[in-house]
C-alpha cells in the first residue's frame, strides 16, 4: 500500500494482492487516499447536476434497465426547453456543472445537441458542460466540443474483451468503446472512463487489469459503482456488486490517479445507505445529484431501487450537504475542473 501511495502505480500482482487481502488494508488505504485527495483538492467535494434527458437507447446491454429490449420501460425525451429549464433551476441552486446523460438516442442528432449545448453555454458561460451520451463518431465529438462541451463520461465497462462479450450483445464493440475514449482525450475533453463493480463474470484479475488500464489511459474522471440487477433484464437474478469492494477500489483509484475527479455514485448510495459518505471518506470527491424533472425520475431506472427518484433537486442537495458535513469534507459549488495536465 505504501508503495502504491509513493509511486502511484503497482504491477498486476501488486494490485491483485491488495484486492484479495483488502480486509486487512482497507482502512489504511482509505486514510492514504483521503490524505492525497486533500493535497490536491483540500476539503472540497464537487457537485454535478445530472440531467437524464432521454431513456431511449439503441443498445441492448444485458445489465441495463433502459436497454432497447426492455418493453416495460415508459420511454421519454426531454425537449431542448425542458433541458434548459433543468439547467436554469440547477444554476439557481448553485450548480456550475451540468451533466447531460442519456441512452444512445438517434433523435438527438449532432445538430440538435449542438443547439442545446450552445444555448446552455450562452446562458451560463461560467458553467462546465459534461456529456454522457455514449459512442459517437470523432466528427460528432469534435462538433459537440466546439459547441461548448468540456467533459465527457464514457465508462468502458470492462477492460477485458471476453468479459465485455458476456455483458453486451454481439453488435456492440469493445474496441470501438476504447477507441472512443482515446478520441475524446485527443480532442481535449476532460474524459471519464469507468466500470461496474461486481458485474457478472468479473474476476479479481479483471479488477487488477482495470487499475493498469486506468493508469495507462490516465483519464481526468473515473466513474465506478456496484452492478445492481434490474428486474426486467437478462441479469435480473445475478448477484449485486458489493459496496465494500467499490469503496476499496475508490481508494486504489485515488492512489493510482492522485488528481482524478472521482464520484461517490448513486449506485453506491443505493446498495448501502451510507455508501456515498463511505466513498467520500475513501478518496471520492464528486457527487452527482439529479436535476431531471421529478416527472421523469422514475423512468430512468438503470437498476432496481434507485435512490432519490421521488425527490426534487433542492431536497437532494440539502440531504447531501448534511450527509457530507459529517465526513469533515464540504460541498462546494465551483466548476471543479481537473487540476492537472489534460
Ligand atoms: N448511454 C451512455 C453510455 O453508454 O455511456 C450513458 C448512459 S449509461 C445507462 C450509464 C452507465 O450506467 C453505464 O455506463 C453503466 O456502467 C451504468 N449502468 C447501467 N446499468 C447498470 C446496472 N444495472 N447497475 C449499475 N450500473 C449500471
Amino acid at each position: 500500500m505504501d508503495r502504491l501511495a509513493k509511486n502511484s502505480v503497482l504491477d498486476r500482482d501488486g494490485y491483485l494482492t491488495l484486492i484479495r487481502n483488502r480486509d486487512s488494508v482497507r482502512e489504511y488505504a482509505a486514510g492514504l487516499a483521503t490524505e492525497i485527495k486533500r493535497q490536491h483538492y483540500g476539503d472540497r467535494v464537487f457537485i454535478r447536476g445530472l440531467i437524464e434527458f432521454t431513456n431511449n437507447c439503441r443498445n441492448n446491454c444485458y445489465y441495463c434497465g433502459i436497454r432497447s429490449g426492455n418493453g416495460c420501460v415508459e420511454r421519454y425525451r426531454l425537449s431542448p426547453q425542458d433541458i434548459l429549464c433543468c439547467a436554469d433551476s440547477g444554476y439557481e441552486l448553485g450548480f456550475r456543472t451540468f451533466v447531460l446523460q442519456g441512452g444512445e438516442d438517434a433523435a438527438y442528432t449532432d445538430d440538435a445537441l449542438v443547439d442545446i449545448i450552445s444555448e446552455i453555454r450562452r446562458k451560463h458561460p461560467d458553467c462546465a458542460i459534461t456529456l454522457s451520451v455514449g459512442e459517437r463518431s470523432r466528427e460528432s465529438y469534435r462538433r459537440l466540443k466546439e459547441a461548448g462541451a468540456d467533459r465527457y463520461l464514457l465508462r468502458h465497462e470492462t477492460v477485458n474483451p471476453l468479459h465485455y462479450k458476456k455483458l453486451h450483445p454481439a453488435d456492440m464493440s469493445h474496441a470501438n468503446r476504447l477507441k472512443c475514449l482515446y478520441t475524446l482525450k485527443e480532442l481535449g475533453y476532460q474524459t471519464g472512463a469507468g466500470f461496474m463493480v461486481g458485474s457478472p463474470g468479473q474476476t479479481d484479475e479483471d479488477l487488477a487489469d482495470e487499475m493498469l488500464f486506468l493508469k495507462e489511459l490516465d483519464p481526468q474522471m473515473v466513474g465506478i459503482g456496484p452492478f445492481i440487477p434490474h428486474k426486467d433484464t437478462p441479469f435480473c437474478d445475478e448477484k449485486p456488486g458489493s459496496a465494500e469492494l467499490t469503496v476499496f477500489l475508490l481508494s486504489l483509484i485515488r492512489l493510482t490517479l492522485p488528481r482524478v475527479l472521482l464520484p461517490a455514485t448513486t449506485a453506491l448510495g443505493t446498495i448501502d445507505p451510507a455508501g456515498r459518505e463511505k466513498g467520500i471518506l475513501a478518496g471520492a470527491n464528486v457527487l452527482m445529484p439529479n436535476l431531471s424533472p421529478a416527472s421523469v425520475r422514475n423512468k430512468y431506472l438503470l437498476y432496481d431501487n434507485k435512490l432519490c427518484t421521488g425527490e426534487e433537486a433542492a431536497q437532494c442537495i440539502e440531504c447531501l450537504k448534511s450527509r457530507i458535513a459529517g465526513t469533515g469534507f464540504k460541498i462546494v459549488t465551483e466548476r471543479g475542473d481537473y487540476n492537472g495536465k489534460i
